[in-house]
């Protein structure tokens, strides 16, 4: 896998591991080049369901917009960037074998605050008091946006990067 900083294919596997309860390897690789280190990581392909919207309306489901909910809210919050991850994959799990070709966005956002109960109490308060505030709103993606205004965007830059490489690094293995 080519390497995110200088795209050279002279890397290597420095050290690998499972994580997630045995559902996500995780590889940390070198650059042999410019020696710059990255993480990658493989797990099965989910095929996720159509997501409904109230108006009826169905739409493809964004897994960023659900990454972005969950890091919004955990802001500041001492919840690394693997914790995020791990809890984003059993949702996204649990949504991909529930046997249902559709999902509310409503429901979504419901198990995104049930995760985040079991995650950081404080960022389960933040996401909650901002859906229920908001309980019009049918669009997760709304949510998302909605998070962002009523939170302080003053999340660490070195956080931001971590998660977006994660982001990264996991399209271009689907590719
Ligand atoms: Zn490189």
């Amino acid at each position: 896998m080519r390497c995110p900083f200088c795209h050279s294919e002279n890397t290597r596997v420095i050290d690998s591991r499972e994580s997630d309860e045995g559902e996500t390897v995780r590889r940390r690789r070198a650059c042999q080049d410019c020696d710059e280190r990255y993480t990658t990581y493989e797990r099965v392909e989910l095929h996720l369901p159509q997501v409904v919207k109230s108006d009826g309306k169905r739409e493809r489901f964004n897994e960023d917009k659900l990454r972005d909910g969950f890091s919004i809210a955990l802001q500041k919050r001492p919840i690394n960037a693997e914790q995020v991850e791990n809890a984003l994959q059993r949702l996204l799990r649990r949504f991909s074998f529930s046997g249902h070709d559709e999902i509310n966005s409503v429901e979504i956002g419901e198990a995104v605050m049930a995760e985040l109960r079991d995650l950081d109490e404080v960022a389960y308060v933040r996401f909650a008091s901002v859906y229920r505030k908001f309980q019009d709103l049918d669009e997760f993606n709304d949510l998302v946006q909605r998070l962002r205004e009523v939170l302080p965007d003053d999340a660490s830059e070195e956080g931001k990067a971590s998660l977006s490489l994660i982001s990264g690094a996991r399209k271009k293995e689907q590719n």
